[in-house]
């Protein structure tokens, strides 16, 4: 309510703030968490709680009247249409260069994304984070974070003749075939749910496609995991539909909290402010840094220092699809959990993932998201003329991007005698270079904040998600940003409370 104060507010219910707000609650500090999506927790008229990736409707975009589809054609043909404003699950935020897509809601882009739980070889932990001390986070941080997330392996014997899977073994053998490392990739989605799923027993959600719109069964979400067990502590309350908007120092001590409560067109149904002795900030990559760069310039936080908004990457996202031949099918089944990935890091600066294309028709397609190795990193800056934040990425940078994907498969579809497909992304796109699903870093680690997220000038003000990386992580971001959280909320617990 209005007027209240907490002892912790965490803004935002993502990775970092569910990491917070359980290690928290169980070191005995009351917590509320502020989001501004919804709690995703009733069905709609069908029944179910997510839309189908293939028939998006008014729950499926934040605040859009067209759908705007990563893949933006099917067959070539366009396939957005109009839809009813609404506080739905995928934003589809556009900047000058990118759009980047995001989660809203409780539990953040663990709602919307492939589940795809990835840790890094340590090998290059140390160019991601250079002044955090790899062996502590490989003892101790991301095995805390692969256990709370629920991160389990393929389970191989029931993958190799898994129907659903043959997308990711047709892109194994290809991968194979032209020399690169194939690596089996694990994910928090529930294997024995899809097995059912697979065996026809139960309602199917992975092999129905569902992924960007929700998973209505099987995919260990936050709610399910860190959520679940935060609640369960009684410590911890949620409130959706809620935005901040802004955070000053208090005098005698805190914060004063600006909230907005939204309807779910978007309108302002009321304005509160709370105060608290401490504010987390996991509002995501971009909203950590879009909040801070405002709060800087307007002067309620100005003595943030000059690093909040820089080092903002897109974890070098580019997609493409190639042609296989006819016996090649890829299946007309196919799980939208990714299982695999094709590792040319070392020697191509990219590591894509075999990703599905859950039509439900065949395609003899093979879909691609690669993370690449780019250098290029792009700043938020405080627009006053439109007070709103910008974002200094050049959609021209992309081209390093798609030059290392390159590296992969240009060889394969030379090894195979195969080409890109141009049917996709709209014209006669080969690469989407438009997006980013994996935005990092604005208020990075040892930079904007100390070596454990403590934002520097202000005492009990803390970044706890994926702005403290600089723009990559070489594969799939979450584990990273949870297990760094683990690390860093240790340490502020410990040392802070
Ligand atoms: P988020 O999870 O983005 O959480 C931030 C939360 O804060 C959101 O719920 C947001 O609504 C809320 N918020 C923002 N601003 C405010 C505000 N002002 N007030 C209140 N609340 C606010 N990563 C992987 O590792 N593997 C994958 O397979 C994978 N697939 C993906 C697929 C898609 C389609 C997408 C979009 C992403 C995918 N990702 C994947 C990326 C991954 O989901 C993100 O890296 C991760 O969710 C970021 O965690 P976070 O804690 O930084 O923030």
């Amino acid at each position: 309510a209005s007027g209240s104060h907490v002892p912790a507010l965490v803004i935002g219910t993502g990775y970092g703030g569910s990491v917070a707000a359980l290690r928290l609650a169980q070191a005995g500090v009351d917590v509320h968490m502020v989001e501004m999506g919804m709690s995703w927790d009733t069905p709609g008229s069908d029944g179910k709680i997510f839309a189908n990736t293939k028939s998006p409707d008014d729950r499926s975009f934040w605040l859009r009247t067209r759908t705007k589809q990563p893949l933006s054609n099917f067959l070539g043909f366009p396939i957005d249409k109009n839809v009813n404003k609404y506080t739905g699950i995928l934003d589809a935020e556009e900047f000058g260069g990118i759009t980047v897509y995001q989660g809203r809601g409780v539990g953040g882009g663990s709602l919307v994304n492939g589940g795809m739980a990835v840790t890094p070889q340590r090998d290059r932990f140390s160019g991601i984070l250079p002044s955090v001390d790899a062996a502590e986070m490989y003892s101790t941080y991301y095995p805390r974070a692969n256990a709370g997330l629920g991160v389990t392996d393929v389970p191989l014997a029931w993958w190799e003749s898994a129907a659903c899977y043959k997308y990711a073994r047709v892109g194994r053998k290809h991968a194979e075939r032209s020399g690169f490392p194939h690596v089996f990739v694990p994910n928090v989605y529930d294997w024995d749910y899809m097995a059912q799923e697979a065996a026809g027993s139960v309602t199917k959600s992975a092999l129905a496609g569902e992924v960007i719109f929700g998973n209505n069964h099987g995919k260990k979400t936050l709610p399910k995991t860190y959520l679940a067990q935060a609640k369960a502590t009684g410590r911890v309350a949620i409130s959706p539909l809620h935005e901040v908007t802004s955070v000053t120092p208090r005098s005698g001590g805190g914060y004063t909290v600006a909230i907005r409560q939204l309807s779910t067109t978007g309108g302002t149904v009321a304005t509160k402010t709370v105060t608290a002795d401490r504010v987390f900030f996991a509002a995501g990559s971009v909203g950590t840094s879009k909040l801070l760069v405002k709060l800087r310039a307007t002067g309620a936080l100005p003595n943030l220092n000059g690093e909040v908004g820089k080092g903002w990457g897109d974890n070098g996202n580019v997609m493409c699809g190639r042609a296989n031949h006819m016996w090649d099918a890829t299946g007309t089944i196919q799980s939208s959990m990714p299982s695999t990935g094709i590792d040319n890091w070392g020697a191509g600066g990219a590591f894509a993932e075999v990703a599905p294309i859950p039509t439900g028709i065949e395609t003899y397609a093979s879909l691609y998201l690669s993370i690449t190795n780019t250098p290029r990193r792009a700043e938020f800056s405080w627009n006053a003329a439109t007070g709103g934040v910008d974002l200094s990425w050049q959609a021209a940078w992309k081209q390093d991007s798609i030059t290392m994907a390159k590296t992969i498969f240009d060889k394969i579809n030379k090894k195979e005698g195969t080409i890109y497909r141009t049917d996709f992304f709209g014209g006669t796109k080969v690469w989407n270079d438009q997006l980013t699903y994996h935005p990092l870093g604005g208020a990075v680690l040892n930079k904007a904040t100390d070596n454990y997220g403590r934002l520097r000038g202000y005492a009990g003000l803390y970044v706890i998600d994926g702005s403290l990386i600089p723009g990559n992580t070489s594969v799939n971001p979450f584990v990273t940003i949870t297990a760094l959280a683990e690390r860093n909320i240790e340490k502020i617990i410990t040392t802070d409370l």
